[in-house]
């Protein structure tokens, strides 16, 4: 069998309306720690895709008179699209209309649960919310409504449905992720989760075809569809092949599923104690993100607030949207996004600081014919990036101290060719060597800062490589797997040649 593969996941986006910004930030956070892991030696598979059935999707599309196909085809290729402008280097996309590659295993973890007996019919009486697309306790409701959707109708059920024991596996899923099994980041959901799974009841896990009939029938019993959990859940493994062949085995465990805040509660609890129940195994861990804001309101298609990506990437392109949502949203907590923030953002962190670094050293070092990069002096600028201290801050997924530790090494590089001024120095003979010393050792500081930046700055990096040719850039890269000791060499590099040739890309943009 090949080798065990980093195995990492977004959700599956619910395509009922074309992606919006908090859409681009899930998978730029999945895709800056994709390619920080390629970059520690591991090889990625990383996983992405769509979660189609569900009323909400029917309703929509015989709303706009469209057969429901053709709806989510459109629906789908839209966000494709913009994970192409991004340039998310996911491997798979799993959308789980798919019959050929989904169903078959949705309908083999059924049945491996139904054989343990953990699967029963009875009646229902309760709440459904349409927008979430999930049932509804009393307790879940404010004023009759659900706390995510105030502006949409509960619906009364009373139905048949079949249930999993979850109440069977709740004690066995407590004990796993308090001892951070299955871990939960950050530690705030953690304790939510924990607190949620003390009072867990079994769940519903099918709607009968008659209130539901866009979904994946129950085997043996076609009158009910299995929505949702055992449809959208399973993807992790039917995206993987599971239910045709073994290269599912190749993923196991998971590493790393990525979910907002909002459905932590489905991969905390349902998910594992359906993974105990067909004994497969449990995910190493789940990182529940924040929401992202517009003026503190988290955006959404119901909250009428939602910013379109595709404008953000139109106007500035890939690199500074994924740097300004990075920079400004930590793992652990909600982040604010504004047209303004990103101009600002891209005008004086990226143009102003970054890019301005770039041509001043390029354009000096090739006007003064520098061949060379070299640390000249001893001290230490990296000692927060010993490339092992990767590994240990990834524990943290914390692209935003990565990022602000980096953009301070940017500050203080501007700051050191200005002290220096090796553009007065080189005029006279007896600081000549000083300005070309100054320039040897930038040219190797701004190696090291385009290489701690390719996997967030994907484009950038490509540009730098041919601003500053050296063989050690072209060593590299965050598509492919790369071999941990390639990266730790080019990083430890302390005397390279280059061959300069200086242009200016960039300009600042009008807001
Ligand atoms: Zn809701």
């Amino acid at each position: 069998m090949s080798q065990k593969k980093f195995y990492i996941t977004t959700a599956i986006a619910y395509p009922n309306w074309k992606p919006h910004m908090g859409h681009a930030l899930e998978i730029i956070i999945a895709d800056a720690l994709a390619r920080m892991h390629r970059m520690t030696w591991k090889e990625v598979e990383f996983q992405t895709g769509t979660d189609e059935h569900g009323i909400k999707n029917r309703r929509t599309a015989q709303k706009e008179w469209k057969n429901i196909l053709d709806f989510l085809d459109e629906n789908v290729l839209a966000f494709q699209d913009m994970y192409s402008k991004l340039n998310i280097s996911y491997n798979t996309f799993v959308r789980t209309s798919d019959q050929k590659k989904h169903y078959p295993g949705v309908q083999k973890i059924r049945q491996k649960m139904a054989d343990k007996w953990d699967i029963y019919k009875q009646a229902y009486s309760g709440f459904y919310c349409a927008g979430c697309e999930s049932f509804k306790t009393e307790k879940d409701l404010v004023n009759e409504k659900c706390i995510d959707h105030p502006n949409q109708e509960i619906e009364k059920i009373e139905e048949e449905n079949y249930f999993f024991k979850l109440s069977k596996y709740k004690d066995q899923v407590i004990d796993l992720i308090k001892k951070d099994k299955y871990k939960i980041f950050p530690e705030i959901r953690k304790n939510e989760m924990l607190a949620f799974l003390e009072n867990a009841r079994d769940i519903s896990f099918s709607r009968p075809k008659s209130s539901l009939p866009w979904g994946i029938p129950v085997p043996k019993d076609e009158e009910h569809i299995m929505y949702v959990w055992c449809d959208a859940l399973s993807n992790y493994l039917t995206g993987q092949w599971y239910g045709l062949n073994e290269n599912w085995k190749n993923t196991r465990p998971a590493d790393l599923h990525i979910v907002w805040k909002d459905i932590q509660r489905f991969h905390a609890a349902f998910w594992p104690a359906m993974l105990l129940s067909t004994d497969i195994d449990l995910p190493k861990e789940l990182l529940a993100h924040g929401f992202l804001t517009v003026n503190g309101n988290k955006m959404g298609k119901s909250t009428g607030n939602a910013i379109n990506p595709m404008e953000a990437i139109e106007k500035y392109g890939r690199d500074p949207l994924v740097f300004n949502l990075l920079y400004d949203v930590a793992s652990d907590g909600d982040g604010d996004f504004s047209m303004n923030r990103l101009n600002s953002v891209y005008n004086s962190m990226l143009i102003g600081s970054w890019w301005n670094l770039v041509n001043r050293v390029s354009k000096l070092s090739e006007k003064f014919w520098i061949t060379k990069g070299k640390l000249w002096n001893n001290e230490n600028w990296f000692k927060d990036f010993n490339i092992n201290t990767i590994s240990d801050f990834l524990k943290n997924h914390d692209t935003k101290w990565y990022l602000e530790k980096r953009y301070h090494l940017v500050q203080k590089s501007n700051e050191y060719i200005t002290k220096e001024e090796p553009w007065i120095k080189y005029k006279n003979e007896n600081t000549k060597i000083e300005a070309i010393e100054c320039l040897e050792f930038l040219l190797y500081v701004v190696k090291n800062l385009s290489i701690l930046s390719a996997p967030i700055l994907v484009d950038s990096f490509e540009k730098i490589k041919n601003i500053i040719w050296t063989n050690i850039l072209d060593w590299l890269s965050t598509e492919t797997n790369t071999s941990f000791e390639i990266w730790e060499n080019a990083f430890n590099v302390t005397e390279f040649n280059v061959n300069i040739h200086s242009e200016i890309i960039y300009s600042r943009i009008e807001e």
